[in-house]
Formats: structure tokens, sequence, C-alpha cells
């Protein structure tokens, strides 16, 4: 609004300026999550691992979310597992191109870990 004199009064914004809009904040870090299956059973410092659910004593997904690995069963029984690191998750890693995964519900169905094979094992 221009008064008579011919000042504007248009409320200024002054917070903003053009050429200094704020920083989009930063893309979040890609959450890496590998997931590497583990045919046989698992005996971290010498304890054979079994499934709180189902007793199962081998054939595990191996989930590693950053230094944190997980196992997981095939009756989806899904747990953290502090006697595993990462090392061990590398030493299970076959060697090959790795293939990547839109989800993890996609990931668990692709490899078997959706409850679809429980008490099913291979081998
Ligand atoms: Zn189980």
């Amino acid at each position: 609004m221009i008064t008579p004199d011919g000042h504007d009064q248009t409320p200024r914004f002054t917070h903003f300026r053009f050429g200094q809009a704020p920083e989009p904040a930063p893309e979040p870090e890609l959450n890496v999550v590998l997931a590497v299956p583990h045919p046989g059973p698992l005996t971290p410092r010498g304890t054979l691992i079994t499934c709180p659910s189902c007793a199962a004593e081998r054939d595990w997904l191996l989930i590693q979310v950053a230094p944190i690995v997980f196992v997981r069963c095939r009756c989806t029984y899904e747990w953290q597992e502090p006697d595993l690191g990462t090392e061990e998750v590398a030493d299970t890693r076959q060697p090959g191109p790795d293939r990547e995964w839109a989800s993890m519900e996609e990931m668990y169905r692709g490899l078997g870990f959706d409850g679809l094979l429980a008490y099913t094992y291979f081998g």
C-alpha cells in the first residue's frame, strides 16, 4: 500500500532476502543394511545360537546395521546378537556382486526370510 506522500507501507519480510533462502537440510546418511544368509549353525564364543521362538539351530540371515548385527530366523524371529560382530558378517559374505533391495520386506521375501519357509531347512 502506497501512502499519499509516496511511502510504501507494504509489509516487508526482513527475515528473508532474495538469494538467501535457508540452506536445505542435508540429506540424511543413507542407511546401508547388509544382509548375509548364513546356512550353517552359528557358535559365537562357543555357544550355539538357537532361535528363541522356534528352536532352529541353523540357517540364519545376518543383518548388519552400522556396527550392530541382528540375526533373523526363517520363522521371522529377529534379535540383536551382541556376540556377533561385523567381522563375522564379513566372513560370511560370499564373493560376487551384491544385490540391492528396495525395502527390507522385499529383501526378506527374496531371501526366504519372510516366514514362508519357517521350519524349512536346505541342505
Ligand atoms: Zn525361529
